[in-house]
């Protein structure tokens, strides 16, 4: 089979990118693929080196915390694993979606009808909205903050405002010194394309802060294979931070008028000239200072993308959108 884009080998062609830092890797996976590890005490992590879950493995049944379906039959698998080492029930009793998204919750229906599935009103109403049968919608809501009890242990759910999507809580182990936030920060990589597919900008920016404000030390951030630390979250930090910088600088400095000019009559023509000119300088900077320190950031798509959508928000939420017409 042969492609007008890739030629007759396809995939085989990927450029030659940087190698991935040894710090963004993680532990090794089993030959079944996934890898399930003690964060503390009872609160276990389960990864496929991508997409990462969480349980809680108590005396009266185990508490799972999303369900991403390329980890799927492999959470049992983790489950049956660790809760038959420890010598407590294997039944899953409950599920907590962190958000509505279905490659954090499409396997939720794996774990049959007896288990109380709880998720912010937002998810409930989206996953209504959505009709997916992988996706049970959650029975047991919440609007602010929501305390589960199970087994001895409590996990504290709270809901400070949209971010990656509307809906996406942040999960608090009090006794476990742990965050689970997902999809904000990647342990050790660049978000992906338009800041990790994020719907709210500003929100996004924002969240790192309010993750750093609560107490932990292990973070589990739903994206590849390693656990996150409060290093990891200031990191990323400093990459959204200079992005911002110098996203700001180039709206300030690149003339737009040149490509107004070459475009006239179609005005989208000069929109599209004048505004890749900013992305590419602000974003370039960022890429050569992150290559080496975060994963894949030289493939220089994700920045560019995340680049794009802060300058508009600049733009767009912070304003000013451009010179008033005197
Ligand atoms: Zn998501």
């Amino acid at each position: 089979m042969t492609s007008p884009a890739s030629g007759a080998s396809g995939a085989a062609d990927l450029p030659d990118y940087a190698p991935v830092p040894r710090s963004a890797l993680g532990p090794a996976l089993n030959e079944q693929g996934y890898y399930v590890g003690r964060v503390q005490r009872n609160l276990y992590w389960v990864t496929d080196g991508v997409y990462q879950s969480a349980f809680l493995a108590t005396p009266d049944g185990v508490v799972l915390f999303d369900a991403p379906p390329s980890i799927g039959g492999n959470l049992r698998r983790a489950v049956d694993e660790i809760t038959a080492a420890d010598g407590v029930p294997n039944t899953v009793t409950h599920l907590v979606y962190s958000h509505h998204h279905a490659d954090h919750g499409g396997a939720a229906s794996l774990f049959g009808g007896d288990v109380t599935r709880i998720g912010h009103a937002e998810t409930r109403r989206l996953l209504l909205r959505d009709g997916d049968p992988a996706r049970p919608v959650p029975e047991i809501t919440f609007t602010d903050t929501y305390t589960l009890q199970v087994g001895g242990d409590r996990v504290e759910l709270a809901w400070h405002g949209s971010n990656h999507s509307p809906d996406n809580i942040y999960i608090h182990f009090p006794g476990h010194d742990t965050l689970m936030f997902i999809d904000v920060v990647n342990a050790g990589w660049v978000p992906i394309y338009n800041l990790n597919l994020s719907e709210d900008v500003i929100g996004y920016m924002d969240a790192p802060a309010i993750a750093l404000s609560y107490p932990w030390t292990h973070f589990i951030s739903g994206h590849l294979g390693r656990l996150a630390t409060r290093d990891d979250v200031a990191i990323h930090q400093a990459y959204i931070a200079d992005i911002e910088a110098s996203a700001r600088q180039a709206l300030a400095t690149v003339n737009p008028v040149p490509y107004y000019i070459a475009g006239g009559q179609n005005a989208w023509a000069g929109v599209k000239g004048h505004l890749d000119a900013v992305t590419e300088r602000a974003a370039a900077p960022v890429i050569a200072k992150y290559t080496g320190v975060l994963a894949a950031a030289d493939i220089e798509v994700f920045t560019l993308t995340t680049t794009f959508q802060i300058m508009q928000s600049l733009r767009l939420d912070r304003g000013p959108s451009g010179p008033v017409h005197p």
